[in-house]
């Protein structure tokens, strides 16, 4: 990007309620076969309008296709059994009853390659698509084949080399990996979290983003968020391997949160999405708001590498509020923009 502070969102955008039921997560689709292929389409288009109206710079599909990050990119590979199911704690931090991985895992078909190359039809803009990255993959699942999280993260990491080589073909200019299991497990993170995220974008010469958060705003986020005192200092665990792989840019949680921001500097040298919209609060930000979080983060991240963003997907939210945190955050970055070119 030449523009100064080039606006995105972090992942996901509200669905219209004709397709899925609003505010919530893992929605069910309200639509079936071709009126719901047709309904994808229809919210994507949408979606993509909804960011270009509010001035977002690099834009996505809002993830209107999918139910969910990390399961509907699972629900099309070969070797896991949804019926089969097993409770397991997600992220250290919540009970959920998950499919289970029964054989070998591979990707029979590409998974979103053709929603990508429908955004891209559809727009000039630069365009970012998400993928989960393989430790959170493994994080949703009961592993009865490889009984190994190294193990399943780097079969998973090659099905997602696949599928990224594919998206970059047909025409993404950014793939985001998400790994909020980055924020849990550190050693494993440092011992092979990193280096199967490494595998999974190997090749690629497209723009190659990682986002870690604190999740959406659901409760077992915000109950964990409250047991972690008043400084979020999880990122310093993890930046200074990030900072020394081969990922363009880091995505990461400003905003409303108590990560102190000095913490960025520990990725210098690489883009950063700074969050500068909180998505746990339907409380739309001021546009000085927004600028007030940029400018904090600018003496630790270069000007021509800090990217406005969100602090995570806001498909829980309402789309009015959802669309004034759009607005808001375009305002904000034109702001710092402003400053910047005086
Ligand atoms: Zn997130």
């Amino acid at each position: 990007m030449t523009k100064l502070l080039p606006t995105s969102t972090a992942g996901s955008l509200p669905k219209p309620s004709w397709l899925a039921e609003p505010e919530k997560l893992w929605s069910p689709w309200l639509l079936e076969g071709e009126d719901l292929a047709e309904g994808k389409k229809d919210a994507l288009r949408l979606s993509l309008a909804d960011q270009a109206q509010a001035g977002i710079d690099i834009v996505s599909d809002g993830e209107q296709t999918r139910q969910h990050f990390v399961t509907t990119f699972i629900e099309h590979l070969d070797g896991v059994d949804f019926e089969q199911r097993e409770t397991v704690r997600i992220r250290d931090r919540y009970d959920a009853s998950v499919p289970t991985v029964v054989g070998a895992v591979s990707r029979k078909q590409p998974v979103f390659v053709a929603d990508a190359a429908y955004l891209r039809s559809q727009t000039s803009q630069p365009i970012k698509w998400a993928l989960p990255g393989p430790m959170t993959m493994i994080d949703t699942l009961y592993d009865a084949h490889y009984k190994s999280r190294e193990k399943l993260a780097w079969e998973f990491a090659t099905i997602l080399n696949q599928e990224a080589k594919e998206l970059e073909a047909a025409g993404v200019d950014i793939i985001q990996f998400d790994e909020p299991a980055f924020n849990v497990f550190f050693d494993e993170v440092n011992d092979w979290g990193v280096a199967a995220l490494e595998r999974a974008f190997e090749g690629l010469t497209c723009d190659v983003a990682v986002h870690i958060c604190y999740g959406y705003g659901i409760k077992a986020n915000t109950d964990w968020k409250a047991t972690l005192g008043h400084e979020w200092r999880q990122y310093e665990r993890t930046f200074p391997k990030l900072q020394a792989s081969g990922v363009d840019i880091v995505s990461l949680e400003c905003h409303n949160s108590h990560v102190p921001v000095d913490l960025i500097e520990l990725l210098r040298g690489k883009r950063v999405m700074v969050g500068a919209i909180d998505v746990a609060s339907a409380q739309v930000e001021t546009p000085e708001e927004v600028a007030a979080t940029l400018r904090s983060a600018l003496p630790f991240v270069d000007a021509d590498l800090l990217y406005p963003s969100t602090n995570c997907g806001m498909a829980p939210l309402p789309r009015s509020v959802a669309r004034g945190k759009l607005a808001a955050l375009a305002a904000g970055a034109e702001i710092v923009r402003q400053e910047l070119a005086g």
